[in-house]
This record gives structure tokens, sequence and C-alpha cells, in this order.
């Protein structure tokens, strides 16, 4: 698809209507136009969603999910609108942490809620976190290790 292009509001369009989105639900993966964003704000189901404009939705539209962070090779799976970026699990932790515009690309079809995205993130921060420290445990334990052996060929040489 080529960007520029217009994007219909997919509510309309399902009303055989055609009419331009001004706004994109990130959960409903569907353009919205000024009406109908309107009803999808009052709408119980959809009063949660993230709804971004389009000019933000063009930003990410061609991220695809197997693009892959430069820096941490993960996938990239956040939008940081404050810094008009695109993230991965590693760099919202680590660099934009207190952005409060950092919105999920990706959302599973099946209408996970926000709050899901963020307690997997935070799982995997967690994960992360503990992997971390296994390793520095590991690490000191190794280097006890060659201390001890080290000290234990000075023995038998002298
Ligand atoms: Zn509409
Ligand atoms: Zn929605
Ligand atoms: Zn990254
Ligand atoms: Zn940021």
């Amino acid at each position: 698809m080529a960007s520029g292009k217009h994007i219909p509001c997919g509510t309309c369009m399902f009303g055989d209507v055609s009419k331009d989105a001004w706004r994109w639900c990130t959960n409903c993966e569907e353009g919205l136009c000024e009406d109908c964003e309107k009803v999808h704000r009052k709408s119980k189901t959809s009063r949660n969603h993230q709804v971004i404009s389009i000019e933000d939705y063009r930003k990410i539209e061609n991220v695809s999910i197997s693009q892959l962070c430069e820096h941490h090779g993960e996938n990239l799976e956040w939008f940081c609108k404050s810094h008009d970026e695109v993230l991965c699990v590693v760099c919202v932790p680590s660099k934009h942490k207190s952005c409060s515009d950092v919105i999920p690309i990706i959302v599973n079809s099946a209408n996970s809620r926000q709050s899901t995205a963020l307690s997997d993130l935070e799982e995997t921060i967690d994960g992360t976190l503990r992997n971390v420290k296994q390793c520095i445990k590991n690490r000191e334990s190794a280097t006890k290790e060659i201390e001890k052996q080290e000290l234990a060929g000075q023995n038998h040489g002298s």
C-alpha cells in the first residue's frame, strides 16, 4: 500500500459508506472518521482503545512486524509519540520510561487490551532482570572458582 493514500473509516466501510479516516484505533486496527471516532470514544467496549492520529499511524504503518531494533535485535513493537521513534521491548524501559505516549504498534486482533500488553512488558522486564542477576551470580562464582584454582596451583608450585 502506498502511503499518502487515504485511509478509509473502517466503521463506515462496513456500512458501505466510503469516508476518509482521520484517526486510527490501534486496538481495532481500523481507521475512524470524525463521527465514528465520537461513537468509538463513547462506546463502552472501545472507550479505552488507543486512538492515534492518522499522521502518527502513517509513521508506523510501514513498520513491519519482522523488523528488528538496530540496537537490541528485538521486534519493534512500540512507538513513542514524544520521540517519534519505533521501539523494541528493551528500548521502552531503558530510554522511554518517562515517556507517556508509548503505544503498542501491534495489538493482537483479539482485542487484547493495552493493560495486558503492559503487564506482558513488565513480565518481560522482570524476566530480563532475573536473567541478568543470574548471569552476574554465575560470573561471580566462576571468578571465585578460578581464584581457588590459582591459589591451589600456587601452593603446589612452592
Ligand atoms: Zn466513519
Ligand atoms: Zn477501537
Ligand atoms: Zn531496542
Ligand atoms: Zn520516548
